[in-house]
């Protein structure tokens, strides 16, 4: 499993990460190791077409933190509720799981699945309008602050999902 830089924490640099080139090799260079081993190895940012597009929010996963703060996923750190004061349940009800689950899938195309690193104004548009307040005790931030710092990314990476996409669509994935 190979898992991408989350500019996650108000401290977070935004140099490491990928470039949209460094994205595109790490796409190319899984799909070789697939073809060459028997194994299915995986990359979690570049892999969402394998499962419908982003996970998180209950879908198929959440995350709690230390303190039982529930929360739509283990890179997003805004939530409504704690374990401790509910039900698992009613966790997976609560505003920012059912903005998760209104807006998913967040971008048609598979390379762009995340309400915060490739579509930004979703997390910020769930986050203000669910009321879900900041879980992160290290490096709290708002959710403009996450937002602004991965929306450059989100616009630079966008015409190269683009073009894999389609490249993907006409069936030459191994070719490219
Ligand atoms: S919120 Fe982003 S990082 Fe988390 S599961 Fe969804 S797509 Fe992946």
């Amino acid at each position: 499993m190979v898992l991408h830089y989350m500019p996650v924490g108000s401290d977070a640099a935004t140099e490491l990460l990928p470039t949209p080139e460094q994205r595109e090799k790490m796409y190319r260079r899984i799909r070789e190791f697939r073809g060459s081993k028997p194994i299915f190895s995986m990359d979690f940012q570049n892999d969402a077409e394998y499962v419908g597009g982003c996970i998180a929010g209950g879908r198929r996963y959440l995350h709690i933190n230390a303190k039982g703060d529930v929360e739509p996923c283990v890179f997003i750190h805004y939530s409504n509720v704690n374990i401790h004061d509910t039900s698992l349940l009613d966790a997976l009800k609560s505003p920012i799981f059912m903005a998760y689950h209104k807006g998913q899938p967040f971008n048609d195309n598979m390379l762009r699945p995340c309400p915060m690193l490739e579509n930004p104004e979703y997390l910020r548009k769930m986050v203000k309008e669910t009321g879900a307040v900041n879980t992160d005790y290290q490096s709290p931030e708002e959710v403009d602050a996450l937002c602004d710092r991965t929306t450059p990314y989100a616009e630079n990476w966008k015409p190269t999902a683009d073009r894999l996409r389609e490249s993907s669509k006409s069936g030459c994935r191994k070719g490219e």
